[in-house]
């Protein structure tokens, strides 16, 4: 089984899938945390975003690990609060543009989930990595809302961004990754829309269980 959680960055995709997970005790992929191991790799490394075929290349070697905890490894180093960072956060969107960096991602992406009951969220999930996943969520708020939650989280988990630097950042983000070359962020007919603006997280996570139960 496949459930695919689609949106816009802040839209409490993470959140919402951990606890879905949890309840339904099923395997939780973050696709946006391999996207940013990919980043902070380039980082590490000092490639400019010009040096594409050098990032392609890091691509393909590097390894990314999840654990149940939602702990991301990058090569064996847990890189779950350094991914979160504002250098990595800048730059993802733009490493997520290379295509051939999607297509590696992708492959991956797939073979995590093969054979296991899985939810995985992302950007295009429901549109390139399974389009015929047997449940299709896009999960959506105000970017006002957000930013704020965005704020949020990251005071709690001592990251340095305003609240103006983060509202800048997500709407430059949701531009880029609505105007891909492949795998754009967009709404398809198959996928269950769910404003999150005025839900709380719980209100959106029995929501996603009660349209799982219906099927
Ligand atoms: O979900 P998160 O905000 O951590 O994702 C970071 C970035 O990775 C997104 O802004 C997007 O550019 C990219 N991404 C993507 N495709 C996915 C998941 C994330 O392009 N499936």
């Amino acid at each position: 089984m496949v459930i695919g959680i689609d949106g816009p960055a802040g839209s409490g995709k993470g959140t919402v899938t951990k606890l879905v997970a949890e309840k339904l005790n099923l395997i939780n992929i973050d696709t946006g945390a391999m996207y940013r191991c990919v980043a902070l790799a380039a980082i590490q490394k000092h490639y400019k975003l010009e040096d594409k075929d050098k990032i392609i290349q890091l691509a393909k070697k590097i390894k990314i690990e999840f654990d149940a905890d939602r702990k991301v490894y990058l090569d064996g180093d847990d890189v779950s609060h350094r991914i979160r960072e504002k250098d990595v956060t800048s730059i993802v969107s733009q490493i997520s543009s290379i295509v051939e960096v999607r297509e590696e991602m992708v492959k991956q992406q797939r073979k995590m989930a093969e054979g296991l009951d899985v939810i995985m969220e992302g950007r295009d999930i429901t549109t390139v990595v399974f389009p015929d996943a047997d449940y299709q969520f896009y999960l959506d708020a105000s970017v006002s809302e957000r930013a704020r939650r965005r704020y949020l989280q990251n005071k709690e988990e001592g990251i340095e961004m305003s609240y103006e630097e983060i509202m800048d950042n997500i709407e430059k983000r949701d531009y880029n990754d609505m105007h891909k070359e492949v795998g754009s962020l967009m709404r398809t007919d198959r996928q269950i829309y769910i404003d999150s603006t005025d839900m709380t997280i719980d209100e959106v996570v029995d929501f996603v269980i009660q349209k799982i139960g219906e099927k």
